[in-house]
């Protein structure tokens, strides 16, 4: 297989601050609530809302519209991070987020056991 693009992240906190949703399952919460010391229901009392769809649970956001678990440059649940912030911007990406993201291209071969992903911080 051919070289491809990996996009390595400079953890600019574009992506934490961008307006959306930030999807959440189970395992997700499970992992985010036990690196916050907080029992499952309290996580979602606390830092989840119902998507528009009705159709799950999203992480809330703070009242200026960054991501609640943003502070300063760091990510308070960093080493349990939801997939979607995970796979941004090489699982995942939409038309013009070059404009905003801030990660730097580079060539990886295909024998690389790097995992795909980036995000945010
Ligand atoms: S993925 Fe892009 S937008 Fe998100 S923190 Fe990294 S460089 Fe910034």
């Amino acid at each position: 297989m051919a070289p491809h693009v990996h996009y390595d992240c400079q953890r600019c906190t574009a992506c934490c601050r961008w307006p959306g949703q930030v999807k959440i399952g189970d395992t997700e919460i499970l992992a985010m609530a036990k690196l916050l010391g907080r029992t499952e229901f309290d996580f979602i009392q606390e830092y989840t809302r119902i998507r528009p769809q009705k159709d799950g649970l999203s992480l809330k956001d703070k009242e200026n519209g960054e991501c609640i678990f943003l502070e300063g440059r760091d990510c308070r649940v960093q080493n349990a991070k939801p997939l979607q912030c995970m796979g941004f911007p090489n699982a995942w990406n939409f038309p013009g987020w070059r404009a905003i993201c801030e990660a730097v291209p580079r060539l990886k071969s295909a024998a690389s056991s790097e995992a795909a992903g980036g995000g945010a911080p």
